[in-house]
Formats: structure tokens, sequence, C-alpha cells
């Protein structure tokens, strides 16, 4: 049976020409960036090539890119390394309900710790309120993390207002946004978005797993989490992961490439197609965050009467890869910490369906959930005895 992937927000496939960008590197140009002979400078250039093409896709320096082994790891770099730098008695930070568990994990350890943390809840849409942000900040404020668009809903935050705000009111204050989601689709430009720290991952954009990057102002006092031989300007030690960096490096090419541009229009047709028609053929179901404030290639709709666990089951034998939330949070029975944010009912959560598209999707995808999916939510329906009243 012909698979169906709609699970890009969980992980993409490599680009074809990011595997043979890197390829090289996993066998003959395999020398370690801190040896002085040629293999290692050899691989030291192509690290170097590939902070320069992030740099160019950042609008920023090469030297404010910090490569690592992860997003998770670049927020918590971000998160740990800006409050440790702080040596705030009793630092305050700022980070919304709906981020990713990396941000939220991390400002959780930091309030076990004495830190203050002021979680900003969103609207029915999914977005932050910009007063409420305003309202938030203190003189002890050191950072403010909200995420560019979220993985479940794929709601954009409006991050430049949110820059501008922390800016006027308490100009010390550091700004971080996680980028992981918006980088397919977003212009990522550090100065458009005013952002002193950005996180971006390779696997969320076909390029390889276990690499991301973060993004650090010059200027920006930051320490390491990780200690060791000083790799990354001392802020990342632990030898780099080259062939992951130089398979993010070219996948970050391929998003510059104008046929990327194509690709996005495409993925949003087929969002729009999927959202439209499901909403109108399936009974009881309401789409999850905002329309207007959407990446193009995310759908999360909520089904009464029928459980996203079992939903996600059902279409997985019918050969279409779906979720109900993000990949991290799968396994877990919990309803989605975002969309309980978003006021949804816990019951209402968990019937929620996230389909989230890619550039290898074809209409054929789009015509076969249309196809399948009514079916599903019915049969299941039944099973759970839910009649609409
Ligand atoms: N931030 C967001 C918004 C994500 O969606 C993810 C992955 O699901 C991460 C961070 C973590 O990325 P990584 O798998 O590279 O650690």
């Amino acid at each position: 049976m012909p698979k169906t992937y709609l699970d890009y927000a969980a992980t993409t496939p490599c680009d074809p020409k990011v595997v043979k960008a890197m390829s090289g590197f996993l066998k003959k140009d395999f020398g370690n960036p801190s040896s002085i002979h040629n293999f290692g400078q050899k691989a030291s250039m192509a690290i170097g090539g590939a902070r320069e093409v992030l740099a160019e896709f950042l609008g920023c320096e090469s030297e404010e890119i910090v490569f690592t082994g992860s997003a998770t790891e670049a927020d918590n770099l971000a998160i740990f390394g800006v409050v440790k730098a702080a040596k705030v008695a009793q630092p305050h930070l700022i980070t919304s309900q709906i981020e990713h568990p990396a941000v939220l994990e991390s400002c959780r350890a930091l309030a076990g710790q004495g830190a203050q943390v002021t979680y900003l809840s969103v609207g029915k849409d999914g977005v932050v309120e910009i007063a409420e942000l305003k309202k938030a900040l203190k003189s002890n404020t050191v950072l403010v993390s909200i995420m560019y668009a979220n993985n479940e809903v794929g709601t954009v935050q409006p991050i430049a207002e949110i820059a501008e705000v922390i800016k006027k009111t308490n100009p010390k204050t550091l700004f971080h946004t996680d980028a992981v989601q918006a980088v397919n689709f977003l212009d990522c430009d550090v100065k458009k978005l005013g952002a002193d720290l950005l996180t971006l991952s390779g696997h969320k954009i076909y390029g390889p797993k276990g690499v991301g990057a973060l993004y650090i102002k010059k200027g920006t006092p930051i320490e390491p989490i990780i200690y060791g031989g000083g790799h990354e300007r001392g802020l990342r030690s632990g030898t780099e992961n080259v062939a992951g960096i130089v398979g993010l490096g070219q996948a970050i090419k391929e998003i510059q490439n104008p046929k990327s541009k194509i690709q996005n229009i495409r993925i949003r047709q087929f969002r729009d197609k999927l959202i439209k028609t499901i909403l109108k053929i399936i009974p009881a179901s309401r789409l999850n965050g905002s329309l207007a404030q959407r990446l193009p290639n995310n759908v999360n709709i909520s089904f009464d009467g029928a459980e996203g666990e079992a939903i996600v089951v059902a279409l997985d034998q019918k050969g279409i890869a779906a979720s109900t939330g993000s990949a991290c949070s799968s396994g877990s029975l919990e309803p989605s910490h975002v969309l309980l944010a978003l006021g949804l009912s816990e019951e209402v959560a968990h019937g929620s369906l996230r389909m989230t598209l890619g550039k290898y999707n074809t209409a054929k995808d789009v015509e076969k959930v249309i196809k399948v999916l009514p079916v599903v939510i019915q049969k299941l329906r039944k099973i759970s005895g839910y009649s609409q009243s």
C-alpha cells in the first residue's frame, strides 16, 4: 500500500541534496575539525561554509551562530545560558503556555532553582496577547522566550511586535524565539524579528536529525551549559557533528532556492483544501488555532466522539501517517497542553488530529485523506457510542 506521510512537523526526510552533501563527510573527509592537518582543515572549512549559509539566511554574522546537537539543546543553551550569565539573585523569565517542552521544561527546572516564571496565556486563536506581555515585564526580567510558530497548531506569533514591546519596556531583557517550525515557511531575518537569540533544527527542514543551531546576537551575555574543549567559541564543547552541520547548511540552501517558495504555495493549497473539505464533510469537527495566523502546512482538527490516538492508529492502518500532537508527547495519554491553553476541554483536546504537510506530498495524498478520514471517524464514533444530538 503506498504510504502517505502527513507528519512533517514531527520530522522530515532528508532532501537528496542534503544526503549527497553529507556523505563525503561520513567517509573520506572524516577529519576532526580541530586537527591542524589537511583532513581536519577540510572538515573545519565545511563547518565554516555551513555557518556562512546560516548567517546569510538569518541576516547575521557567522560568528553569531553556535551549532548544537539539537534544537532542544539550543533552547536549553539560550535559557540556562542567559540566566546563568545574568547573575541575578531572583531572575524572572517570561514564556508562553504553548511552548515546546524544550522551553517549558527548561523554565520549570529554573523555577525549581528559585527563578520566577510567567507563563503567558494565549487566546482561542493560539496567539499571545501583547498587552499581557507588557504587563508581565519587570525590572528583573532576564529573558522572554516565545516561539515563532507552534508545532501542534501552527499558530504564528507576532515576533517583531513582541520584540519591540520588550525592548521599549525593558531594553535589558533578552528575547529568544524558537523558530524550529517557522524556518521552512517564514522570514527568519533576526534583525527584522528583533530577536537576541533564535533556535533552529536540522530534521524539521529536510536536514539530518541530531543537529541544531542557536543564533546569539553579538554582545549577548551568555554562559555555556556544556563544558569541555571549548568548541563553538566555548559555548558548546564537543567535537562537531561535521556531516550533520554540512547537512543543515545544505537544507538551508534548499529553503533559499526559489523552488521552495513554489512548493510552499502548493503546500498551502493542500492545507486549505484539507481544512475546508474536512470541516464540511465531517460533522462536529472544528479547526484548532487561528486560520489566518497559521503555518501553511498545519491542519489540526478536533472531532467530537473520536479519540485522537484511535484516529491516528486507524489512519496508519490505511497507510496515512498523522499525529495527535507533537511527536514528543505522543505515547502519553495526557491531553495536549497546547490545546488546553487554547481553551479546549480535556475531552475535545483528546479528539484532535494533527496533519502536517511537506514538499513531498501530492494531490493524491490529499484525496486519500478526504476519502479515508470520514470513514474512520464514523467508525470510531459508532464504537464510542457517540451520537450527535
Ligand atoms: N522546538 C519546537 C517548536 C519543535 O517542534 C521541536 C521538535 O519537535 C523542538 C523544539 C525540538 O527539536 P529537536 O528534535 O531538534 O530537539
